[in-house]
């Protein structure tokens, strides 16, 4: 772990394995922190941000981005870690340091807009406000994109002046060792601190340090509302939360079932295995097209490669972990048992390459009711549900009858079709005619049970800052 510019153990002197997904061998151990790890990373924390954030927005930004160029150097070496650890597909995860660069680079370069006001409310005073970090702020990291998430969804804290602590997550959490040893030589000691463990242990201590008032988590809602209350009885704290998605691709029909058919496919990220909180999951297709895309649908994703994450050729991996496997599987059996028309998938892919692992194939199912567990729940894996509507009414009934509210796609080539729909939508982040990608500078973050907060903006830079009021008597 790194803690205050030290590459240590942890102080149990216990460790964790790490498992490949794709034939379950243990491929590497990572120290199993604990309350007194985090205790002494918030200490060294404290020591170590208000010289950083001291710093002039342009010094700052400057080791930001040397910061970057580390990682950038070593992207190779991560990837392969990463694919191994994660399960994701090579081709698409090269792109995840990239995106994590690029995000330290945007920070270190908007850091000047943390700015102030001043505002004539009394003619007889100058009121001015200033923005402070808040010191010591957490960062908690899940599965599916851990180097990103480390590196992208931190660099907003840093541009801010505070010092982080990083909880990388504990099925994989390997490439976050190399980051340990970029960010050792690259960061001032104390500013960037890497506690390894269970969420259960570490994760909570953090959640329950008082000296840490900004905890910012990526993960399932049930964690974030254990979040939420745990935080609670500690002390008042800023929390914001980016949780799960149960995302609607809503479907009219003046589109074209084969382009549709190819971006619904696109849009359920089968490359991370659906294991994306942005996947478009339900699928709402218009009566009048829905026969000829489930069709085209069911084509394509039965001919998905599945295989060797490491191999540029593959289309698609194992699932994280035993555990998202378990769940996965469950979910495919309950869609059965309550009547969904499985047109493909629901299994494990036949052979020898797949008789170890977490492998499940691809999977569609149609005829969905939305009183189905597969309709309401997120299941977080490669399971596609498909549904009909005939009025948007009911179709917006559908869409927003879930608890989450992330993301949307709507595809229609009616613009006021596409936007009144749009506004009548429960859900942070809408594409219209697109599905999938995120755009740094544009704020993400989700609705209902999907979230409080945006990140990804200028918005994040800023929750990473207490505004103060200083009045001035004339
Ligand atoms: P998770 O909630 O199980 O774990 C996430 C992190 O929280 C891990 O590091 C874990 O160790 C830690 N943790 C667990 N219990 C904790 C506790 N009591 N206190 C503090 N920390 C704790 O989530 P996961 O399975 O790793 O990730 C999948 C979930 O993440 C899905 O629901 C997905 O939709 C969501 N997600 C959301 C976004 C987004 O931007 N909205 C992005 C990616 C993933």
């Amino acid at each position: 772990m790194l803690i205050g510019g030290e590459l240590v153990e942890s102080a149990s002197g216990a460790w964790d394995e790490s498992i490949n997904p794709a034939n379950e061998l243990a491929i590497g151990r990572v120290p199993a922190g604990t309350k007194a790890d985090v205790d002494r990373a918030v200490e060294a924390a404290q020591g170590a941000w208000p010289a950083w954030a001291a710093l002039s927005p342009k010094e700052r930004g400057e080791i930001m981005r040397a910061f970057g160029e580390k990682v950038r150097e070593r992207a190779e070496e991560i990837l392969q870690v990463e694919v191994a650890d994660t399960g994701n597909t090579i081709n698409p995860m090269r792109g995840d340091v990239g995106h994590a660069v690029d995000s330290l680079n945007y920070y270190a370069g908007i850091a000047h807009e943390l700015k102030g006001e001043t505002i004539p409310a009394t003619p007889n005073h100058m009121h001015l406000t200033v923005r402070e970090p808040y010191g010591v702020v957490a960062r908690i990291v899940p599965f599916n994109h851990p180097i990103m998430f480390a590196v992208a969804r931190t660099a907003a804290a840093l541009a801010a002046g505070n010092a982080v602590i990083v909880k990388p997550p504990e099925t994989s959490p390997l490439s976050a060792m190399i980051l340990a040893e970029i960010a050792q030589a690259a960061l001032p000691a104390g500013i960037f601190n890497i506690l390894t463990g269970s969420g259960a242990t570490v994760g909570d201590a953090i959640v329950r340090h008082p000296e840490i008032k900004r905890i910012a988590f990526i993960g399932s809602v049930g964690t974030g509302l254990a979040i939420q209350r745990a935080a609670a009885e500690v002390c008042v704290k800023h929390v914001t939360l980016e949780l799960g998605g149960k995302n609607p691709m809503i479907v009219f029909p003046d589109c074209d079932p084969d382009e549709i058919a190819r971006a619904a496919v696109k849009g359920m990220n089968f490359t991370w295995q659906g294991q994306s909180c942005g996947s478009t999951s339900r699928l709402m297709l218009h009566e009048d097209i829905y026969d000829a895309v489930v069709e085209r649908i069911s084509d394509i994703v039965s001919r998905l490669r599945v295989g060797d994450p490491m191999r540029d050729d593959s289309e698609m991996g194992p699932l994280n972990s035993a555990g998202q496997y378990r769940k996965v599987m469950s979910y495919i059996e309950s869609g059965r048992d309550e009547g969904a028309r499985l047109t493909t998938g629901g299994n494990r892919p036949e052979g020898e390459a797949f008789r170890k692992g977490y492998w499940v194939r691809p999977t569609v199912f149609a005829e969905v009711d939305p009183k189905m567990r597969i309709w309401r729940e997120e299941i977080f894996g490669p399971v596609l549900s498909v549904c009909r509507w005939n009025s948007i009414e009911q179709a917006i009934k559908l869409a927003n009858g879930v608890e989450y509210g992330l993301t949307a796609a709507i595809w229609t080539r009616d613009l006021r079709n596409a936007l009144k729909t749009a506004s009548q939508i429960q859900a942070g982040h809408i594409w219209i005619n697109g599905a999938g990608p995120h755009y740094l500078g544009v704020p993400f973050g989700g609705m209902k049970n999907s979230g409080v907060g945006r990140e990804e903006g200028i918005e994040e830079m800023l929750s990473y800052t207490e505004t103060k009021v200083i009045n001035i008597v004339l």
